[in-house]
């Protein structure tokens, strides 16, 4: 499931380079090209899904998968410890740039309070 305009589908298919830090058969964690933490890692399934939703309605199980890969690459990176932060942006208001589901994976600083 591929979606000829998405650039994470790029990703998956080599077409676009990226810094990989973990790959299993379904799921990819790269690096955030403009990374907004020390640690800003973003986890996909290679699937094309839009959003969060949409994921979990097709297949929860690859949901798990993509939280279970979040919580390796947090440990791999070194802040499982101190700390960090998981979140998928969502919608428009939500603020997500990029339609192909993924999750942030931040961390390696004093994140602060979201929506406070
Ligand atoms: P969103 O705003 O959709 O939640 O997050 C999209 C993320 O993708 C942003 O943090 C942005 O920096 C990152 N991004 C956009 N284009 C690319 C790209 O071509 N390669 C990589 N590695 N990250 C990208």
């Amino acid at each position: 499931m591929t979606d000829a305009d998405c650039i994470f589908c790029k990703i998956v298919a080599g077409d676009i380079p990226s810094t990989k830090v973990l790959e299993t058969e379904r799921v990819l964690a790269f690096r955030d090209l403009y990374p907004k933490a020390p640690t800003h890692v973003l986890v996909i399934p290679k699937d094309h899904y839009a959003n969060v939703a949409e994921l979990a309605a097709a297949d929860p199980a690859l949901a798990g998968e993509l939280l279970q890969a979040s919580a390796e690459v947090a440990a791999a990176e070194g802040v499982a410890e101190s700390g960090w932060r998981l979140f998928a942006n969502t919608g428009s208001d939500g603020g997500q740039d990029v339609f192909h589901v993924h999750f942030h994976v931040a961390g390696g600083k004093p994140l602060g309070r979201m929506l406070s």
